[in-house]
């Protein structure tokens, strides 16, 4: 399985946010994702951002997954 990455398609970074809801899980006691939509948001250019999907290459170290 490939991991891939989610960037801003602005600036590149990774510094990038959805938003979403969170539900309440009374067995975990935490906050647990709920849905995610289409808005994002990219902290580094301030501003609403365009998300890209890229494969996570060359990881120095990394455990492949067979
Ligand atoms: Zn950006």
């Amino acid at each position: 399985m490939t991991k891939i990455t989610i960037r801003c398609g602005n600036c590149g970074g990774d510094n990038v946010m959805r938003d979403a809801w969170a539900t309440w899980d009374d067995a975990s006691q935490s906050w647990v994702l709920g849905n995610v939509f289409d808005a994002a948001f990219c902290n580094d250019c301030e501003a609403d951002a365009t998300l890209v999907e890229r494969p996570i290459n060359d990881q120095p170290g990394a455990v492949r997954c067979s």
